[in-house]
């Protein structure tokens, strides 16, 4: 996942999330979570989803992206492309 801010409000902004991403992105905090069939916030794909609480709401994969976002923008600054 590129670290752009778009994809840093689409991981925040998810309500609910395939367990492919949620393992990715997130920790398996239920085990037990009820899945439905809908719209994965993070991939769009169709399959099953459920609340993205269950995988601590993304928290970790969130992390991760705003510092390799912090990092490509200081990066971007100090080669002269932003600014
Ligand atoms: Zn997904």
């Amino acid at each position: 996942m590129e670290p752009t801010q778009q994809n840093v409000d689409r991981l925040k902004k998810a309500k609910h999330v395939c367990r492919d991403c949620g393992m990715r992105h997130g920790d398996l905090a239920d085990e037990r979570a009820l899945y439905g069939r809908g719209i994965c916030d993070v991939c769009d794909k169709l399959t099953a989803v459920t609340k993205s609480e269950t995988f601590n709401c993304l928290y970790r994969g969130l992390c991760t992206l705003r510092r390799r976002k912090g990092r490509a923008d200081r990066e971007a600054a100090r080669a002269g492309t932003v600014g």
